[in-house]
Formats: structure tokens, sequence, C-alpha cells
């Protein structure tokens, strides 16, 4: 039986819950809106992803270098990149039941309702005219399609146009005069709309008063920015390099939804590749490959990814792409790449008063190197994880099992060690097994229940080797390995048990497909 979209999401929520993925923060006081926890597996699950980015980035490249930049900077860093003036949201709220949403999405969702009416139209119209439809023509010349395109468009105008002029009595004007309503009120009784800055403030010291006021960072890349040329000249790199990070970010996301997807407090793992200027789009197009291998050596399905190019870019970006995944909530931004130009370095040459400049020995000429960023974040790369592996599975014998069929180099435990019994020597046989993986691999004692019980708890959290114990261990030496996605058993000598994980769970496996 085949269960909705909202109903899986439901399950991967549960499943993370129940498995000891990921926990709502502070949950004995009912939880902090958008916050989460990770728990015993998730932690290993989260470690695993972040260590295969890293590893792609500062091992497989050797002109790329990893830095740990402080979360606090400089006050006048958050002035110089623009987070100070342009990093906020357009709020609005409904009066009648007290929600706020984003003005921006309140429109997109406008549109996609749009789109949704024109397909309903075309697909009516493919049933009627079979064969002899002519889906094109259709589009161009149906009243009614022509009717809610115009819709379409003009939404998107007076959003395009709102924002880039700050007018945001033109986007509340159109909301009103559509009759966009709340989903909760159902009234269209608004506010005004105001931006609303997405960064979290503290105080350096403990008086108050605006000098010493300090900002969360809301992305990772400023520290690598501002790091430039003390990671340059230190690591003796030449362009073109780049510089790799993971780490926290904070943003006062209003409306926080969909589990980790979009979060107050969450991981960024970025990379800002430095090259010469009018060879940036070579670069841009070089890393929008290299990112999609990445995700697609995972043995993720590569119809589940798709390339979103910006139609509007940021005014100091000249090409910007997203990959999107298609979560169960459908296709969203799991990763960004852009080309940022030389804006960042400019502006923190500006702000500080510092030169920051590259001499570059070849062209002997000195020049502000441009960027190609990018940027994904971890919990979101997590959540994909989930949503892409977990299954459940009908058995030949009838039985269901839910499994997470993630990359076993990725899993969060290696191998479960199971003695059969309790007794008769098998446990302390099944500590000396754990005792000659363990600083290799991440390995369980896994004792309680029947066999079958502790192979369905070790499925669902993704152990691509489950090690049985048995009576017979203690004379042959071997043992009973069952693997998690044939469930085939085989009987394998203790000895051979490490080669035989190792060839499974290296990250290498992954690493040398990127090669
Ligand atoms: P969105 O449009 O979804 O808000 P964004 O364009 O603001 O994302 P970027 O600023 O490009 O995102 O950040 C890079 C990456 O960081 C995103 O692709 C996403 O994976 C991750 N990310 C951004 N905001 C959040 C968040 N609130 N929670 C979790 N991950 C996030």
């Amino acid at each position: 039986m085949s269960i909705s979209n909202e109903e899986f999401f439901k399950k991967v929520v549960a499943h993370c819950k129940e498995y000891g993925f990921v926990f709502p923060s502070s949950e004995i006081y009912d939880g902090l809106s958008a916050v989460y926890d990770y728990g015993s597996r998730g932690i290993p699950l989260k470690n695993n992803l972040r260590q295969y980015w890293w590893q792609s980035m500062t091992r497989v490249h050797k002109n790329i270098v990893g830095i740990d930049a402080a979360i606090f900077m400089h006050p006048r860093v958050w002035k110089a990149s623009g987070h100070v003036d342009g990093f906020s949201d357009p709020m609005i709220d409904n009066k009648d039941s007290k929600k706020r949403y984003r003005a921006d999405q309140l429109i997109e969702d406008y549109i996609d309702k749009q789109d949704a009416k024109i397909q309903k139209e075309v697909e009516k119209a493919s049933m009627r005219f079979g064969d002899s439809f002519d889906e094109k023509k259709y589009r161009e010349t149906n009243p009614r399609v022509l009717e809610y395109q115009a819709k379409i468009d003009r939404a998107a105008s007076v959003l395009k146009e709102g924002l880039e002029n700050d007018n945001l009595k033109m986007i509340k004007d159109f909301i009103v005069e559509q009759n966009i309503v709340c989903p909760i009120s159902g009234t269209c009784n608004w506010t005004d709309i105001r931006q609303f800055n997405l960064m979290y403030s503290t105080q350096m010291n403990a008086t108050d008063g605006g000098e010493d006021a300090l900002f969360l960072r809301p992305e990772t890349a400023q520290g690598i920015f501002v790091n430039f040329l003390n990671v340059q000249k230190t690591a003796r790199m030449k362009i073109p390099f780049g510089i790799a990070q993971t780490g926290k970010a904070f943003r006062n996301e209003i409306v926080a939804r969909q589990f980790i997807m979009r979060m107050k407090e969450f991981e960024q793992m970025e990379m800002q590749f430095f090259v010469r200027p009018g060879t940036e789009i070579e670069w841009y197009n070089q890393w929008k490959e290299s990112r999609m291998k990445w995700h697609l050596a995972m043995g993720i399905k590569p119809e589940h990814y798709r390339f979103h190019e910006h139609d509007k870019l940021a005014h100091y970006a000249n090409a910007a792409v997203d990959i999107e995944y298609q979560f169960p909530f459908g296709f969203k931004e799991l990763e960004g790449i852009h080309s940022r130009t030389d804006f960042d370095l400019s502006r923190h040459q500006e702000f500080s008063g510092k030169k920051i400049k590259y001499h570059d020995p070849e062209l002997n000429e000195s020049y502000t190197p441009y960027v190609i960023e990018t940027s994904i974040g971890l919990d979101r790369l997590f959540l994909m994880t989930m949503c892409e592996n977990l299954k459940d599975e009908t058995l030949d014998n009838g039985e269901t099992r839910t499994v997470l069929c993630v990359h076993p180099s990725l899993a969060p435990v290696k191998a479960a060690i199971m003695p059969l019994v309790n007794k008769d020597g098998l446990p302390e046989l099944a500590d000396e097994i754990y005792k000659k993986l363990h600083l290799d691999f991440d390995c369980f004692i896994e004792e309680k229940d029947s066999i079958g019980k502790r192979y369905r708890r070790q499925d669902a959290i993704g152990t691509p080797f489950c090690i049985t114990v048995d009576h017979e261990s203690l004379n042959d030496n071997a043992v009973t390995v069952r693997d998690r996605d044939t469930m085939e058993q085989k009987r394998v000598a203790i000895a051979e048990l490490h080669p035989l994980i190792s060839s499974k769970v290296n990250m290498n496996i992954l690493l040398s497909k990127l090669d």
C-alpha cells in the first residue's frame, strides 16, 4: 500500500524521534520552535555526512584548505556584507488569526495555485483531445489558461518591483486586491508589511548600548572572506584555490516549517573558491558539475535532483543556481552555487581599510579575486538522507520491515554484534569481537530480544552488518554475518570480519568516485 507524501513525511519525523536521530529541543518544556537536537544515532550520521563533504573538499582537492572561524565576528563585518541593511524578509500579520507570514511566500503560493489551475485545464484538454492534442497551441490560445497566466505574470512582476524598490505597500495592495486570505482565519484582514531582519543580536560586554552589539553569524561565508589573506599567505595558496568551512549559523526564520528543513540554528558547509577575474563562469560551471557528482555518488536517484537557475540575481552575483531535491513536500533548495564576483572581498577592503589583493605571479599583476561559492545546509542534507533512504519493504514471508538504505559508509552503526543468548560465554566472545572492530568502525552490541527483532531494529537505523555469535562460534571461530540490503546470511571467520566490513563502509568508496 502506498502512502501519501504527507504521511510519508510524518513517518520520517516520527522515525527520527523513535530511533534517536533527532528530537525537538527542550522537549520536556514543550520544545522550542524550529530548534532541534541530534540524538545518539543522529550524531554519527550527521558527522559522517559532514566528513564526506569535508574530505571531498580538502582531500580530493589539493588546492582547497579548511578553516574554523568564530561565530562572533566584528559587527562591521555584517555592515560590509550587506546583512545589516538587506538581510530581511517582508512580514505581514493576519489581524484575526494573529499569525505571521512572509508576504513574498503568500504571493508565491498564489502563483502556485494559478499554475495548478493551468495544469488541470491542460490535463482535462489532453484527455478530451487524445493524440491530436497540441499542448503548446492550447497554452497559447485557451482563454482560461491565458487568464491564469496573466495573473501569474502580474503577481510575479508586482513582487519583483515591490521588493526591488522597497515598495511594500504595492505588495500589500496586491494581496488585498486578489483577496489572498490567511489559511487559518480565512480572512483578508492584514497589517501593513514590514521588513524583519533575520539576524539575532547579542552583547559583547555586560554593559548595554549599541556600540558593542554583536550578531550571531547568519552564514559561515564571511569568516572565510575576512581570513582570505591569512589563509592564502600561511597555506601558501596560489589562485585558483578554495577555503572550506563547516559550522553553525543562526537565522530568525519567522515561518519555520518542515522539521529540520528550516531551522533557527543550523549548520552550513560552505566553500569559497577564489579565481582570476574573467574565469569565474568557467569555474562556476565546473563546480555545478562537481557538486552534482558528489550528490549522486551517495546513490541518490538522479531524478530526485534538479538545477534551478536564478532568474533574479543578487546585485553582486553574475550567476547563481540551486541544487533542489524532491522532498516529500516538493522540490526545494538543498544547496546553492553562486558566482559572487569580487563583491565580498572589495566590501571588506572598503570597510576595514585594509588592502585585500592577490599578487598573481604568472600575470605579475595584483587584483581582487572573484569568488565561486558552494553552500549546503547539513541539516537539510540530513533530512534528504532520511527521506531518500527510509523504506518500508514487504518480505517474501509476508512480513514487513522498515529499512534505512543509506550508503554503508554514512550509516551511524556499521556493525551490530549479537550474542545469540546471554550466557555460555557468548557475551564474552561478542565483547572480544567488539574490541577487534570498534576503533575502526562504529559498532554496537545488541543483546535483547529475538534475533529477528534485533535485525529489525538495526535495519531501521541502517546498520549494514549484523554479526550473530552462536555456540558454534566458540568452536569454529566464525560468526553469521547478515547483510542489510540482501538479507543474506553467511558464515565468516572472525579474523575476516575487519576486511569484510572495511570493503563496504570505507568513506574512500565514495571519495574515489569523485576523482
Ligand atoms: P531558503 O531560500 O530556503 O531560505 P537561502 O537561499 O536563504 O535558503 P542560503 O543563504 O543560500 O539559503 O544558505 C545556503 C544553504 O543553507 C541552503 O541551501 C540551505 O541548505 C541551508 N539553509 C539556509 N537556511 C536554512 C535554515 N533556516 N535551516 C536549515 N538550513 C538552512
